[in-house]
């Protein structure tokens, strides 16, 4: 059995783009059905290792003529009657809008499972949209980007419990573990997909020894396999397994060095450093313990927090520290007053020269993945919320008025995001809402990852 996605919504919020990514280069068959729809198109989607049906209803809006409502029966309804599941896409940019109201609301009286799908949301310019977007009622939103391959994974764990119901997964005699995804919705940590790499980046300054930590790695036996042509045209990414678990290295100098691929020696540029952050889940940022957390060491380490990835810091050339105490905490201190964004972030000291401390950096790595991935239950949170809000109340509004907060829930993961709903979300002082982040970092053992907290109004 085929398992079938409609991607569904308004003009302009996306699809066509979201078709093109799920269905890449395979793009396939392009069909007119004449007096179905006129523009829509099929292909066989690829997402994470599972494979669907995919068909865009992109189109409808030129199909001349009768009011929206009667164009949008027409033209959806075979397509979501005929699928397993519709993707309801809006543009978190534009935020909600009536035709997306309509949408939903016509959604809602067919059978079909429908996933809300917040698309552009890249950059910040999408959280005032992706947040509205529970008003439309349809449950958590998934928040991706078409254009930039963002929340594919997400998007992937959303649709597997639907592939699952519609039997497509055992039919297709694979191995259902292959398609597992990392623990269920209520599940306190993520195991990553054993077909799936965790993708990691390492960054740094020059000189502070990435080239030398890169190839201390694939020097170590436990490469699955070499060098390939990775993401972007000049980068690259290596695989290989530690305790069961699979790894993956994208972009860095030293493997290119090592593959001989470019012989230049590339030096940091903010660009460069973006991309690589971009392309991965966690980010090794490589320090010289000799000149640890200097204004470029922290300019990296703040977009990475930024870019919502997983951070964890290695301290390279251990080796040449002679008061090793003394430059821990020398380093702790610093790092805790200059990156307060990440508390509790990860340092790893090792020598990339003698390969000591670098597996420990690998499993820092693992967990750290693992937290960036964790979903707490609602339960948990809300009564969280109460004891805090009990010993701590936020401040009263002009005229002594109770500020009333209502209710909290994680909306995604990869980093850990919460919603607040409340009365009046924008009178919140800042201080109170780095008072709920950090003691949300602490109940839930949430340490060195950016923790995102998004405020609502709500009842
Ligand atoms: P459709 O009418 O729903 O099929 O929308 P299209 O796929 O044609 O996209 C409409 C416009 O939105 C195009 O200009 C796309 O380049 C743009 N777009 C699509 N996805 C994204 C995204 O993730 N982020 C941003 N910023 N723009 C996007
Ligand atoms: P990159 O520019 O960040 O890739 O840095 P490299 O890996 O090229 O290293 C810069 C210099 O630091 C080289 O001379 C390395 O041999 C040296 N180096 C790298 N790691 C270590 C280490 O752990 N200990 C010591 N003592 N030197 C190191």
């Amino acid at each position: 059995m085929t398992f079938t996605v409609a991607i569904i919504g308004r003009p302009n919020v996306g699809k066509s783009t979201l078709f093109n990514r799920l269905v890449g280069r395979k793009l396939a068959i392009v069909h007119d059905q004449p007096g179905v729809t006129r523009d829509r198109r099929e292909g066989r989607a690829t997402l994470m290792g599972m494979e669907f049906r995919v068909v865009d209803t992109a189109g409808f809006e030129d199909d001349g003529g009768d009011s929206v409502e009667a164009r949008m029966r027409r033209q959806t309804d075979q397509a979501v009657t005929a699928a397993d599941v519709a993707l309801l896409l809006i543009d978190a940019r534009a935020g909600v809008t009536p035709l997306d109201r309509h949408f939903a609301d016509y959604l809602r009286r067919l059978p079909t499972p429908v996933i809300l799908v917040a698309n552009k949301c890249e950059g910040k310019a999408g959280a005032p949209g992706l947040y509205e977007a529970y008003g439309l009622g349809m449950g958590e939103p998934v928040p991706v980007s078409a254009e930039h391959g963002e929340g594919m994974y997400e998007l992937f764990e959303a649709l597997m419990p639907h592939a699952k119901a519609a039997g497509a997964l055992d039919d297709e005699d694979e191995d259902e573990d292959d398609f597992a995804p990392p623990g269920d919705e209520e599940a306190e940590d993520a195991e990553p997909d054993p077909g799936r790499p965790l993708t990691m980046v390492i960054v740094g300054r020059p000189n502070v020894g990435k080239s030398t930590l890169g190839n201390q790695l694939l020097g170590q036996d436990r490469l699955l396999t070499g060098p390939e042509a990775g993401l972007t045209r000049d980068a690259i990414a290596v695989e290989w397994e530690h305790k069961g678990r699979r790894l993956k290295l994208v972009d860095t100098a030293g493997l290119r060095k090592k593959a001989q691929i470019s012989d230049a020696i590339e030096k940091l540029s903010v660009g460069n450093t973006i991309e690589s952050i971009r392309m991965s889940e966690v980010v090794v940022l490589v320090m010289d313990a000799a000149a640890i957390l200097d204004k470029q060491d922290l300019t990296i380490a703040r977009l990475v927090v930024d870019e919502g990835r997983a951070l964890v810091i290695a301290i390279n050339k251990w080796d040449m520290v002679d008061d090793p105490q003394t430059a821990l905490k020398r380093l702790r201190d610093r790092l805790e007053t200059s990156l307060p964004q990440a508390k509790g972030v990860t340092t790893v000291t090792l020598s990339a020269l003698t390969g000591r401390g670098v597996d420990r950096l690998i499993d820092a790595v693992l967990e750290t993945w693992d937290t960036w991935n964790r979903r707490i239950p609602t339960a948990g949170l809300n009564r969280w919320l109460e004891e805090v809000i009990e010993r701590h109340p936020p401040p009263a509004l002009p005229g002594g008025r109770r500020y009333k907060i209502r209710y909290m829930t994680q909306a995604k993961a990869r980093p850990p995001t919460f919603v607040l709903f409340a009365t009046k979300p924008d009178q919140l002082p800042e201080s109170y809402i780095r008072y709920l982040i950090n003691g949300l970092r602490e109940a839930f053992k949430l340490p060195g990852v950016p923790i995102r907290l998004h405020m609502r109004a709500g009842k």
